[in-house]
C-alpha cells in the first residue's frame, strides 16, 4: 500500500512536472515568435500629407519688412516638416515641391485646390497638415496659430494648438491661443484629422525675420511634428 501510494505520488509529481515544463516552453516559445513576428513584419507606416499652401502665380500675403513671399515660406517650412516626419518613421507626402502651382497650365485657383485635395484623397492619410502665414490689420499681432474645419479635426487642432502654446507662444509673447474652427476647403477632408498651420504674421516684422530663418522654421517644424505624432500615437 505504501509503496503503491508512493508511485502514484511520484507519477502525479512527474505529470505535474511535464505539465509545467510544457506551460513554460510554450510560453517561450510563444514570445519568441511574438518577437520574431514583429521584427520580420512592422506596422504600416502611418501617413501624413503635408500641404504648402499658395506657389505658383498665387504668393499668399507678403513680408511688410522684406516682401517676402508667403508661398516660398510655406514650401520651405512644409519641406523641412516632411524631412522631419520621415526621420521619425512616418511616409509623409508633400502637395507641392517647388514654386510651381499644384495644378498644370496658367493659374486658377480653383484647379489648385482640386490638385491639393486629390493628393490628400489619394496618399489616404492619417493626418493633414496645411502650412500657412498669417497677416492682421493690427501690425503687433503675432504668433503661431492653428486653425480646423471638421469636429474629426478638433482633438488634433487642440492638442498641436496647446503644444505650440508651451513651446512657441508663451515663452516669447506671454500668451496662449485657441485653435480656430472656419469653413477651409483643404482643411476639410471628412474623417481625416486636417490642421491648418499659420506659423508666423507677415504683417508683423519680429515674426517676419523669425521665419525667414531657418534655424526657427526647423525649431517650430519639429514641434509641430511631436505634436502630431503624439496624437498619432
Ligand atoms: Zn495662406
Amino acid at each position: 500500500m505504501f509503496k503503491v501510494i508512493k508511485l502514484k505520488s511520484i507519477l502525479i509529481a512527474l505529470a505535474a512536472l511535464i505539465a509545467m515544463t510544457a506551460v513554460i516552453l510554450g510560453v517561450t516559445l510563444g514570445a519568441k515568435r511574438a518577437k520574431s513576428a514583429t521584427a520580420f513584419s512592422p506596422l504600416p507606416k502611418k501617413t501624413v500629407v503635408i500641404d504648402a499652401g499658395h506657389g505658383g502665380a498665387d504668393p499668399g500675403v507678403t513680408g511688410v519688412r522684406t516682401g517676402v513671399k508667403e508661398s516660398e515660406l510655406n514650401l520651405k517650412t512644409a519641406l523641412v516638416l516632411g524631412e522631419i516626419f520621415r526621420a521619425a518613421g512616418y511616409r509623409a507626402v508633400q502637395t507641392r515641391t517647388s514654386e510651381n502651382s499644384t495644378a498644370p497650365g496658367s493659374f486658377d485657383k480653383q484647379a489648385d485646390m482640386e490638385a491639393r485635395r486629390e493628393t490628400i484623397t489619394r496618399a489616404h492619410p492619417d493626418a493633414v497638415v496645411s502650412i500657412h502665414m498669417n497677416k492682421y490689420p493690427d501690425a503687433s499681432r503675432r504668433g503661431v496659430q492653428v486653425f480646423f474645419a471638421t469636429e474629426a479635426s478638433r482633438p488634433l487642432a487642440e492638442g498641436l494648438q496647446k503644444h505650440l502654446n508651451q513651446t512657441m507662444n508663451e515663452p516669447t509673447l506671454g500668451r496662449a491661443f485657441d485653435p480656430i474652427f472656419g469653413d477651409f476647403y483643404v482643411a476639410d477632408n471628412g474623417d481625416v484629422p486636417s490642421v491648418i498651420v499659420e506659423c508666423a504674421f507677415l504683417s508683423n516684422p519680429i515674426d517676419e525675420s523669425l521665419i525667414t530663418n531657418a534655424d526657427y522654421r526647423l525649431r517650430l517644424a519639429s514641434e509641430i511634428e511631436i505634436a502630431v505624432a503624439r496624437y498619432l500615437n
